[in-house]
């Protein structure tokens, strides 16, 4: 197994007007190569925020990034420029991320021009076209403005872009929560198919478990800045061992009507990520939280071989999975 990406003790603090905002609170995460992990989590649990401390969009307040074993946590410039050809990003929103006033083929080709990755400009507009071709644009769109096409081919402008500079890793960040289901399912067997043709290495970013579970080899669960749970796709489906991780999964919907699931809903209020109190982040929403959960925040402990979650109270709360 080989490492592309490793993060040790991340963290990113925001101030705000009431107090240091606490996105992303000290997660430690790898990434294998040519895989896939996901990073799941509800809306504002830093998802988004550790794609970017990744990617260098945002600087970190603390901890590390290695890639490929090197630490890149401080780079200038001009290493970050290098860096960039190998990381890239997929982002949510097709349509804010695509400039209105470019027509598809001036968007996909920007990333070509900025590195000058290629010297005569027949060679660049051959290159804008196989791109086209790789994310199934027909090449009569060339002309074409992001808001003359559906969502799904806007997030295909989206891919193509990402792929110009043939990275070896990018960061999804719900890249097809603003389309229909039936889009959906395309544009991730098109990113199935990209990974395996160009040994693509994604970290996924969803806030949706059914997607999370279709594309990934691992999974990381993510709450309030923490990760709560981290261990391989199949794994998490069959053996979930934190109580948000179980309440996350019991809010799938199952396709066969005669199993019934018990959905675990939770209650109480989410915490704040302004000035955290000590403790589980979790607590306030916990059905099993106990004292000592309110005064010492929980460890991300190896339970079992490449399982890891970060609860005081796991041998109690499973002991039929344990
Ligand atoms: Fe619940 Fe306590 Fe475990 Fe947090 S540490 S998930 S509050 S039992
Ligand atoms: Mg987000």
């Amino acid at each position: 197994m080989s490492i592309l990406l490793e993060v040790k003790n991340l963290r990113k603090y925001f101030k705000t007007p009431k107090g240091m905002l606490h996105a992303v609170d000290g997660v430690n995460m790898q990434i294998e190569s040519g895989k896939t992990l996901g990073v799941v989590g509800e809306s504002g649990c830093g998802k988004s925020t550790l794609g970017r401390l990744v990617l260098h969009l945002l600087d970190s307040s603390d901890g590390e990034v290695y890639y490929q074993g090197n630490n890149i946590t401080h780079v200038n410039k001009k290493e970050l420029k290098e860096l960039r050809k190998n990381m890239q990003m997929i982002f949510q929103d097709p349509f804010s991320s695509l400039n209105p006033r470019k027509t598809v083929s001036q968007i996909i080709v920007e990333p070509l021009q900025i590195y000058k990755a290629y010297p005569s400009k027949k060679d660049m507009i051959k290159k804008v076209y196989e791109l086209m071709d790789t994310v199934g644009l027909a090449k009569r769109l060339e002309y074409s403005y992001p808001h003359e096409l559906d969502g799904g081919r806007r997030q295909r402008i989206g891919i193509a872009r990402a792929l110009a500079l043939n990275p070896e890793f990018i960061v999804c960040d719900e890249p097809v929560s603003a389309l229909d289901v039936s889009i959906q399912a395309q544009i991730l067997n098109l990113m199935q198919d990209l990974q395996l043709e160009r040994k693509l290495t994604y970290m996924f970013i969803s806030h949706d478990l059914s997607v999370v579970k279709h594309v990934s080899d691992n999974i990381c669960v993510m709450y309030l800045g923490t990760l709560v749970e981290s261990c391989a796709s199949k794994n998490l489906f069959k053996n979930p061992l934190h109580p948000y991780t179980k309440a996350l999964l019991s809010a799938i919907p199952v396709p066969k009507i005669n199993i019934e699931k018990k959905r675990i809903l939770l209650k109480g209020e989410i915490s704040s990520p302004i000035n955290p109190k000590p403790g589980c982040r979790f607590a306030p929403r916990c059905l099993y939280a106990k004292d000592i959960c309110t005064k010492k925040q929980p460890k991300l402990i190896e339970v079992e071989e490449n399982h890891f979650v970060a609860c005081h109270c796991l041998k109690e709360n499973n002991k039929e999975s344990m």
